[in-house]
């Protein structure tokens, strides 16, 4: 039987009627829960990724200050505009779109933003509290891929979760998560080091890839009946495309026929982090009010 595919526009849906209604909430108090988006530069995913986030606030009902930057701006002119989100209290939330422009370093600017308006989760102060199991905010992406196998009930407890990935926003703080006490599951990361991928993904009852490697998971690399997660968004020149790219994830379509559970590309993991982010910014909005 090929796998059930899982819906990440619905489940994702679902947490943004969430975020919207605490958004209610708010409003009737009179605070709008606002997210500060700069984007420096004009890198064509970065101007996707930017517009859908916003598109998604305003239909929860929040506000988005959006601030595009030339990719001439330097460091100082972008720590600066960032001391100043800080200080604004109408701003709950402060996002910065990577990747940054090559002269600018993004360790610097993420670590200059007010933890409190960390709704990417990347500052840090945030990655130690995540480490940790205390409160403060989880980057969108890892949190978007628990929440969807949470929602959708696949055991986790017990499991072995392999990740194929250990970048500082998706495979390292993911695997984290994964081994949460509330969690529970066995987790091997898998990296560019790896010899023999294939030996450990055969193993994994839960596969999640975010390597950013089109189809690099073959059918054969999978247990019969895992749940595959494919956070792998990559464009691939295909000139029947009316862009001229299409979107391909991490693993093979063919997979289908091997898992249990698999995400397509798109509409898998990407609703889920917006989903998140929304989520993460009234949660900052409503710390600010308690
Ligand atoms: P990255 O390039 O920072 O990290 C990729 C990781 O994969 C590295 O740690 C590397 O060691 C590992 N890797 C690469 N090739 C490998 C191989 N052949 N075998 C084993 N490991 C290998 O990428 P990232 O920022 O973590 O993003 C990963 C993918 O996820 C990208 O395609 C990106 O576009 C996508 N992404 C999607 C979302 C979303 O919302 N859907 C969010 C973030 C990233």
């Amino acid at each position: 039987m090929p796998a059930v595919l899982i819906d990440g526009k619905a489940i994702g849906l679902k947490i943004r009627e969430g975020a919207k209604a605490r958004t209610a909430v708010l409003r009737e108090r009179g605070i709008v829960p606002c997210l500060a988006v700069v984007l420096a530069g004009e890198d064509p995913a970065s101007l996707s990724y930017v517009s859908a986030k916003e598109r998604a606030l305003a239909e929860a009902g929040m506000e988005s200050r959006d601030i595009r930057l030339p990719a001439s701006t330097t460091e100082a002119e972008l720590l600066a505009l960032i001391a100043e989100l800080n200080r604004d209290e109408k701003v709950h939330g402060i996002l910065v779109q990577l990747p940054l422009p090559a002269h600018i370093a993004e360790d610097r600017v993420i670590t200059a933003i007010d933890p409190a308006k960390d709704v990417d989760g990347f500052h840090p102060v945030s990655v130690g509290n995540m480490v940790l199991g205390r409160p403060g905010f989880l980057p969108c992406t890892p949190f978007g891929v628990l929440t969807l196998l949470r929602e959708l009930h696949i055991p986790l407890a017990g499991a072995h979760a392999v990740v194929v990935g250990r970048s500082n926003i998706v495979g390292k703080p993911l695997a984290n998560l994964l081994t949460r006490k509330d969690v529970n599951a066995t987790v091997t990361i898998c990296h560019t080091g790896t010899k023999d991928l294939a030996r450990f993904t055969r193993e994994a009852d839960i596969l999640i890839a975010a390597a950013g490697k089109p189809a690099l998971i073959k059918p054969d690399m999978i247990k019969k009946g895992a749940a595959v997660i494919d956070v792998g968004v990559n464009r691939v020149p295909d000139s029947t495309a009316k862009k001229g790219y299409r979107l391909c994830g991490d693993v093979d379509p063919a997979a289908v026929e091997q898992a249990g559970y698999i995400t397509p590309v798109p509409g898998g993991v990407g609703p889920m982090t917006i989903a998140m982010l929304l989520q993460n910014v009234v949660q900052a909005a409503e710390r600010r009010t308690i």
